[in-house]
């Protein structure tokens, strides 16, 4: 399971000179033309000329702001396209032309949070709001890039800030709230570190345990980043383990949820029962929502729901007979969804049983896709799908056949 909320910056208005006197005409000139090409969606020849009115004349302001809004509206076309390291180096020309303006630092904060690069995004925000504090943007992404390093305490303070200035701002009371659910059923845990993971959990939970679960996801971020083409987080990623009761109190997740990436992977340890739950199973839970952190670090949150829990699921464990049993009875009863019905993370508000057969199909369609035609051709999809196009023509030009083509051929694997 997986799911993610995140604010994006957008960046902002555009001003027009008038006129100015002596050796500044031709800045000006200049100007007016990149203003221009600024309005007519023309951003790099924007840019070029605004960089020579710059050139022309250091001293002013209103150029510089021009510059700066239009590199900021070229860094939010690439990021757009997932070209944030790109982005980032542009923002970096703008925060050096207009230093007092904080906003390209904001924006840049917002693309290194987009990139799990938790820390850089803090230096960013921090830096943001030594120059001008106050910004709503700046202590709202700083607070979430404090959570997402699991400072959950410094996290509230910039967000009790944000709340008591805009308490109507979107989406934030219910990101607090689930904030400090957590952190009250979290306060009392450990904390260890792995070499690619920051691991929370209760105390009770046994060394021989821990040492599993280290394996267990060292192991993952070996397989898991070879499998998908050579992709590995840049910052430790956090995982915080429960038992049955922690789990359901923290995540307010029902009992068929084994487990959940929401930016942090969180599972518990424990069944209804109290017992552990068994290596195997464990294992299976942390691949799948490990595979959920790489697959999000390459498509970003533009993926159909079909091929992020396909995907998952196909990476950390093979289809059993029970399984595949099923998948001929769902197939058989003409009772399979469609890929375009589970493209929409809506799938996770259906009823148990519909989505257990949804997680089949999911799984059968990407194990087909994966075996047949192989990791390329999946890899070439995803980065397709990046790019923000409709999942299904991304589909068609890189399978070279339709959805309709590809459900038939699934289900020809399990209809004798
Ligand atoms: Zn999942």
């Amino acid at each position: 399971m997986s799911m993610k909320f995140r604010t994006l910056y957008i960046a902002s208005l555009f001003l027009c000179l008038a006129p100015l006197p002596l050796q500044a005409q031709e800045a000006t000139r200049m100007n007016n033309e990149g203003v221009e090409a600024f309005n007519q969606g023309e951003y790099s020849r924007a840019i070029t000329l605004l960089e020579e009115a710059h050139a022309l004349d250091q001293s002013s302001e209103a150029i510089r702001r021009n510059l700066c809004n239009a590199y900021q509206k070229k860094a939010e076309l690439l990021a757009g396209d997932r070209e944030f390291n790109l982005a980032v180096q542009i923002l970096r020309k703008a925060t050096k032309v207009d230093p007092k303006n904080i906003s390209p630092l904001v924006q840049m904060g917002s693309y290194y949070l987009s990139q799990d690069r938790v820390s850089d995004a803090i230096d960013a925000l921090e830096n943001a709001i030594a120059i001008t504090p106050g910004n709503l943007n700046a202590h709202e992404l700083l607070g979430q890039a404090y959570y997402e390093d699991n400072d959950l305490y410094s996290a509230r303070v910039q967000w009790d800030y944000v709340l008591a200035l805009e308490p109507d701002r979107a989406g934030l009371q219910k990101r607090y709230d689930k904030a400090f659910r957590e952190e009250s059923v979290e306060q009392e845990f450990n904390r260890w570190k792995a070499n690619h993971f920051t691991i929370s959990y209760p105390r009770e939970c046994p060394a021989r345990l821990r040492s599993a679960i280290t394996s267990i996801l060292e192991r993952a971020y070996l397989d898991v980043g070879r499998a998908l083409g050579g992709s590995y987080p840049p910052s430790p990623v956090q995982v915080v383990l429960y038992t049955f009761e922690q789990f359901s109190e923290a995540t307010r997740m029902e009992g068929h949820v084994g487990a959940v990436y929401d930016g942090k992977i969180r599972s518990p340890l424990t069944d209804a029962d109290g017992e552990w739950i068994a290596e195997e199973e464990l294992k299976r839970r942390l691949v799948h929502e490990y595979v959920h952190v790489i697959v999000r670090q390459i498509v970003g949150d533009k993926i159909p729901w079909w091929l992020n829990e396909g995907l998952a699921e196909t990476l950390s464990k093979s289809l059993n007979a029970r399984e595949i049993e099923q998948l001929r009875s769902i197939y058989e009863g003409d009772v399979a969804l469609s890929l375009a019905a589970m493209e929409s993370t809506q799938m996770e508000q259906r009823g148990p049983d519909e989505l257990r057969r949804a997680y089949l199909q999911a799984h059968a369609t990407v194990d087909m896709l994966w075996n047949r035609y192989g990791r390329n051709k999946m890899l070439a999809f995803m980065r397709g799908l990046s790019r923000g196009d409709s999942p299904e023509e991304v589909f068609q030009s890189v399978y070279r056949r339709n959805y309709a083509a590809c459900e038939a051929e699934v289900a020809a694997r399990y209809l004798y």
